[in-house]
């Protein structure tokens, strides 16, 4: 059976990085009928932060990622799912390296440690633990634990040997073990590291494929050499790439230009399938050229050969009309009850009934993308103070526009009943009257009206906006 997981550490909201590693193994779990397990690596106690654990769950829920196992709903056989619950586990284990020769307690103390990599990085080799504490006579030992010295175990790194893996995505990978250091599997403070603890919990968790970021594909020989040492079967890995921005950098959280927390979506109205949608996008392709799929769709489909093996980029605009795909294929009514908060908190709506609530949103649902952006789309229905761009300023010079925005008032002061009808026919009257039509009469009123050159509908923008307001407006002219 296949079983995959999502194993982040409990240290902020959820990424968009992380939020695409956690949907690419749901896919592949879901497309395979296997289980998506969610667990916590949180052995870097110092990095954890309260409510990290539920707010990540929250926000892959959002995106429509329920975990099959989780430390909320976990199998017996298979807990803990955090790795702090987990410590008398991996000690047992790591007692059983310490037995067997493949691991043993490091003295060296921090300050030793980075003098000699500074020795090392001055003579021009890469940065290696040096084995000083590999052989330790009894003796010395036994010295250094009448001092009472701190330690952390280091693996033993075997010699001559070559770790090799078939990536799920890249294919074929290799690495020397005489270009591993003896690395620490517990830290000073008794706490196992990732590297370690990982292997463990893959292993007890029977998880068989994994998908991560290609920040770990360095790690993978590390964990490698553990199953080795153990006797374990290695779960099969695919390394994805990188996220880049827009100007082909890697992607980084102190990038201004892009939200890059799921909530941050969430809060900005835009819709979780869509969301989804764009994710699984995000470094991998279907066939053919359609891009709109839902998730049932995506599991269907998902096919983790197409995989991209170069970087993908995070590209707002896609993300935008992916966004607007899906908003416009809701209901109307759908759409107004996820915009209409966002309205409340810009605007005051007090004397605004419902339906003009309604009709306004309507005026504007094929082309939004998100629920807040709602707010900048109507402004010129709440902000009487308007500027004009350069080309509204020449269509403001046009000589026929006086004549329209006058025509236009004049039959807009003998509208009575104010309906949508009313105010179609007055434009038909305005034509008349003037014989200006078209571009010069539509652009003209526009351009007086809203100070856009572009906007939804004429009829229904004045009608919304009510006699009085487009009365003012046209005779501020
Ligand atoms: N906790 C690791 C991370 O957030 C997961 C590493 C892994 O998938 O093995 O990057």
């Amino acid at each position: 059976r296949v079983r995959v997981r999502y194993a982040p550490s409990p240290t902020g909201h959820l990424h968009i990085g992380n939020a695409r590693t956690a949907l690419f193994n749901y896919l592949y779990a879901k497309h395979y009928d296997g289980d998506f397990v969610f667990r916590l690596e949180d052995t870097d106690i110092a990095r954890n932060i309260e409510g990290g654990e539920e707010s990540q769950l929250k926000n892959l829920a959002w995106l429509g990622i329920v975990p099959d196992e989780s430390p909320f709903n976990p199998k017996e056989q298979y807990g803990p799912y955090r790795q702090m619950e987990a410590l008398d586990i991996y000690d047992k284990i790591v007692e059983e390296l310490i037995e067997k020769g493949h691991a043993y307690r490091c003295y060296c103390t921090p300050e030793e440690l980075a003098e000699e990599k500074e020795r090392q990085e001055a003579a021009g080799v890469a940065p290696m633990y040096n084995g000083h504490c590999r052989n330790l006579s009894d003796e010395a030992i036994k010295k250094y634990e009448e001092e009472g010295r701190p330690y952390t175990i280091r693996l033993r790194v075997p010699e001559g040997k070559t770790y090799t893996f078939n990536d799920m995505i890249r294919g074929e990978v290799s690495f020397e073990s005489k270009d591993i250091g003896d690395w620490v599997i517990v830290k000073s403070n008794g706490i196992p590291t990732y590297n370690f603890a990982v292997v463990v919990d893959d292993h007890r968790m029977e998880i068989t494929n994994v998908f991560r970021g290609e920040e770990h594909i360095s790690n993978t020989p590390k964990q490698l050499m553990l199953f080795d040492m153990l006797g374990w079967q290695p779960p099969l890995y695919g390394h994805m790439t990188i996220i880049v921005n827009e100007n082909h950098k890697k992607l980084s959280k102190r990038d201004q230009n892009v939200m890059q927390f799921v909530s941050q979506y969430e809060e900005e109205g835009y819709l979780p399938e869509a969301m989804f949608n764009f994710l699984a996008l995000l470094g991998w392709s279907p066939e053919g050229e359609e891009e709109i799929f839902s998730k049932e769709e995506l599991i269907k489909i998902f096919d983790e050969k197409r995989l991209s093996k170069s970087p993908s980029m995070f590209d707002k605009n896609k993300l935008t009309w992916i966004n607007n795909r899906y908003m416009k294929a809701k209901d109307l009514d759908e759409v107004v009850a996820m915009c209409k908060p966002y309205l409340e908190e810009a605007y005051d709506l007090s004397g605004k009934s419902d339906a003009w609530i309604h009709d306004l949103i309507g005026l504007y649902h094929d082309q939004m993308s998100y629920g807040k952006e709602i707010v900048e789309l109507v402004s010129l229905f709440f902000k009487d103070d308007y500027t004009l761009d350069e080309q509204g300023k020449e269509v403001m010079s046009w000589e026929t526009t006086p004549t329209v925005v006058k025509g236009f008032a004049e039959q807009l002061e003998a509208i009575e009943d104010w309906t949508a009808e009313n105010v179609k026919a007055a434009i038909k009257a305005t034509q008349k009257a003037t014989g200006i039509k078209g571009k010069p009469l539509f652009m003209g009123l526009r351009v007086a009206i809203t100070a856009q050159e572009h906007g939804p509908d004429l009829t229904q923008t004045v009608t919304l906006l009510g006699k009085d307001k487009v009365l003012a407006r046209l005779g501020q002219i």
